[in-house]
């Protein structure tokens, strides 16, 4: 299970702080360097990690642990306080169109990220709240990838739009629009070609869609396994093309799962969802305090 590691290791830190009866000053901060390399073993952003710890000094060493009654449990909740709020505080809901509105998503990300099983897990989730959601295929590359989106739309029992392989990625968006709004559906979800690594041509096209659909919400897809890339390739997306929201995948695999603690912290962007295994079922809603619980125990 992710973050088990890193689970391990501040819990034992904690364990060692609640059963202190008073805290000095040093106590706390061995601790936070204990924490400190934690969360860097754990693949946390190194600039995330010095403005955590510098946050949870602060208030540490603040009077409100010397004068409290139990210090060790103060910078416990402390500790637990400040991942709750690295990690956005709030749950974030997809933004979707008032009415009956059709709301449009384009989803992006890296091939191998994890995009086109993620674009059917999240139709079935809209498919759940009572919504008519479209798929849209508009990787052109991979025919294979077309091939998927239609088997995984079909599992979910959600219609799939696909033009073939011949078409410009933003026409076949506008088509399906128009599919759409024949058809009735009020979520229309496009899933988009990703590349091995970020490249002009890949963000031109995900922005000449940008340019012909109204697109309302772009979701990033990110793979957790890969680490701190996976952070820097969130905040490459955000700053060259705009998202809106991240999904963190493969989160059930053997990742250390700082990707996870640093997105909102270096993009600004929330986590909506994180990616549990293989099956279209496995997406989880993203709460942070429930997160911060886990890790913390
Ligand atoms: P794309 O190239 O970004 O569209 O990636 P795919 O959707 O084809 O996924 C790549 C691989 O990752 C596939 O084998 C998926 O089954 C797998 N995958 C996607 N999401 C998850 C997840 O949350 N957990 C695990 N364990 N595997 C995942």
């Amino acid at each position: 299970m992710a973050f088990d590691s890193l689970t391990e290791k501040l819990q034992n830190i904690f364990k060692n702080l609640r059963s202190k009866g008073r805290l000095t000053e040093d106590d706390v901060k061995e601790a936070l360097k204990e924490i400190k390399r934690a969360l860097l073993a754990a693949d946390v952003n190194f600039k995330v990690v010095k403005d955590f710890i510098k946050n949870v000094q602060e208030r540490a060493i603040g009077q409100d642990v010397m004068n409290g009654l139990n210090p060790g449990q103060m910078v416990v909740k402390i500790v637990n306080e400040e991942l709750v709020k690295l990690m956005g505080s709030e749950t974030t809901e997809i933004k979707l169109q008032p009415g009956s509105a059709i709301t449009v998503i384009m989803m992006a990300g890296l091939q191998g990220a994890g995009k086109t099983t993620t674009t059917a897990k999240l139709a079935g989730k809209f498919k759940l709240k009572g919504k008519k959601p479209l798929l849209v295929a508009c990787d052109v590359y991979r025919p294979a990838a077309i091939k998927q989106l239609q088997i995984n739309g079909e599992k979910q029992g959600v219609e799939v739009f696909s033009m073939g392989e011949n078409h410009k990625p933003a026409n076949i968006a506008k088509a399906a629009l128009l599919h759409a709004q024949k058809n009735k559906n009020n979520i229309v979800i496009l899933d988009t070609a990703g590349r091995l690594h970020i490249d002009e041509d890949m963000m031109a096209e995900l922005q000449e869609i940008k340019d012909t659909v109204d697109v309302h919400q772009t979701i990033l897809v990110i793979d957790a396994m890969t680490g701190q890339d996976a952070v820097n390739v969130a905040k490459d997306f955000n700053d060259k093309i705009g998202i809106d929201g991240v999904i963190v995948t493969k989160l059930d695999g053997d990742t250390r799962g700082g990707a996870a603690l640093s997105v909102k912290a270096v993009t600004g962007k929330p986590i909506l969802y994180v990616g549990m295994g293989e099956k279209l079922s496995d997406l989880e809603q993203f709460y942070p305090e429930r997160m911060a619980s886990r890790i913390l125990g």
